[in-house]
């Protein structure tokens, strides 16, 4: 599967939406530069749209648009936006069936009854469609579509002894997944679900006291902060000029963290709750050959996020790692796909096989995982046009079987190729001459690194989720 850099044109992608970070500051300073460098870390985990709120003079500003980072944050806006001792940053990833707006790009701010507030959310609420209809009922009115303005609501309703208060009461009353960061004008309050699903984590710049919260760590390297510690599940904490407060806000807490975060969405050089994701990544790799060996010439990944697994692949079998495919890097969040009926397919534009690689070769073709199944299909036919021999294709997760209904877009089970059919029937409909999957044991080993204390959530594998899912009665209005 492809990272969903820039345009959702692979067609066999999931995407998770979102990636947020905040800044505190003991003193003002350029945050929304520090931000800005942050979310060009995170833009991997969302290109529809991104924003910067601070906290500056007891005002909330902002700035938010549609687009990359890049597009939205120019010098002269930057320059535009003052000095400040609090900050936060959000990038969006919606999917084609959401509302692209303006309205639902974050942060969310709020002009509540103690002054303004910030919201930025990675979030899959999976109540909120109930949350929102009573509030409804109570008269209360909606801009966007998001999750996150009816927590950033419920925070508001419940704050009667201070935002805090109205965070701690709010955050019991949702249910789901959520990584949220909120920010008043003294406060950076993160907060992380009970099964910590979405990933969050602390790290501090410097000898002062400055910290940064973000979900991931590449975006602490990209604001020169040393990584503290993750979030813990169910945790609230609250970072101002007392220092940092740690709350439990829920009881009962669980791990299980999201193990698609390993095989996909995080970049390779993130630490994920004390494991490498390259780590995890060629090491996976490596299970597939050791348990799926098969004779070959070369051994290629999808680029790019199966290429780590495919090194370890080759490590492991001793069969040579040469690229088989080529990635066109500046197919863009504008792309055009091309109509029905023309010959260019959206995949050949932004992939192509290299000919002199392939031809007269038995390839293994090793890719993270397979989704809808339409592109594996789409580069199997193009490395054999291209002269490839055998396409053995090895996968570095389980066979997808179920939908994800905690926030990663994926919701109902005819989207996926692997529902109802085993290895043998999906190869057969895909082409290649072998088809082979890690298994969840082997998974779990490859991210666990021998002494992983915690659990993962492994539902679209296995059907159990962390939470109990009504599949009837799922929302699926929201989706932030
Ligand atoms: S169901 Fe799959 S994609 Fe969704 S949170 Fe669980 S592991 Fe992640």
């Amino acid at each position: 599967m492809d990272y969903q850099r820039g345009v959702k044109l692979l067609g066999d992608s999931m995407s998770e939406e979102c990636g947020i970070i905040g800044v505190y500051s003991s003193e003002k300073r350029e945050l929304a530069r520090s931000i800005y460098y942050g979310l060009y870390a995170l833009q991997h985990r969302g290109q529809e749209a991104c924003g910067i709120a601070l906290s500056s003079d007891n005002k909330i500003l902002y700035h938010k648009n549609l687009g990359l980072v890049s597009e939205v944050f120019g010098e002269a806006v930057l320059e535009s936006l003052p000095e400040a001792d609090i900050a936060i940053g959000h990038v969006r990833y919606s999917t084609a069936a959401q509302d692209k707006s303006l309205a639902n790009a974050q942060p969310l701010v709020f002009n509540g009854k103690r002054g303004k507030f910030a919201v930025v959310s990675n979030s899959s609420i999976t109540n909120a469609k109930q949350l929102k209809a009573d509030l409804l009922e109570e008269n209360i009115l909606f801009q966007t579509s998001l999750d996150s303005e009816v927590f950033g609501v419920l925070i508001n309703k419940l704050s009667q002894n201070g935002y805090l208060d109205g965070v701690r009461q709010a955050v019991e009353m949702l249910e789901g997944s959520f990584s949220t960061i909120v920010m008043t004008r003294s406060k950076l309050i993160a907060i992380r679900d009970r099964f910590g699903m979405r990933p969050l984590v602390l790290g501090k710049i410097g000898l002062d006291d400055d910290y940064v919260v973000a979900s991931e760590t590449t975006a602490l390297d990209a604001v020169g902060a040393t990584y503290v510690r993750d979030l813990e599940p169910g945790e609230i904490l609250v970072i101002s000029s007392k220092g940092l407060q740690s709350i439990k806000w829920a009881d009962e807490t669980k791990h299980a963290f999201c193990i698609f975060e390993h095989v996909y969405f995080a970049r390779p050089d993130s630490i994920l709750e004390g494991q490498s994701v390259y780590k995890a990544r060629r090491d996976s790799g490596k299970l597939l050959a050791k348990h799926f060996p098969v004779e070959a010439d070369i051994v290629s990944g999808v680029p790019e996020s199966a290429n780590v697994a495919a090194r370890g692949y080759s490590e492991e079998s001793g069969i040579p790692f040469i690229e088989a495919l080529a990635k066109n890097g500046y197919v863009g969040r504008t792309f055009i796909k091309p109509k029905q009926g023309m010959r260019e397919s959206a995949v050949k534009i932004k992939l192509n096989a290299i000919k002199a690689n392939v031809q007269g070769k038995r390839v293994v073709l090793v890719d993270d995982s397979i989704v809808r199944g339409t592109t594996s299909k789409k580069i199997v036919q193009m490395l054999r046009d291209a002269g490839a021999k055998e396409v053995h294709l090895r996968i570095a997760s389980p066979i997808v079987k179920h939908p994800c209904f905690l926030g990663v877009d994926m919701q109902t089970y005819n989207q996926l190729i692997g529902a109802y059919r085993d290895a043998d029937e999906i190869c057969k409909l895909i082409g290649a001459d072998s088809l082979a999957f890690l298994d969840i044991d082997m998974l779990d080993e490859a991210c666990s690194n021998g002494n992983y204390p915690h659990g993962f959530c492994t539902g679209c594998f296995t059907g159990e989720y962390p939470v109990s899912i009504d599949k009837k009665e799922l929302d699926k209005q929201f989706d932030d």
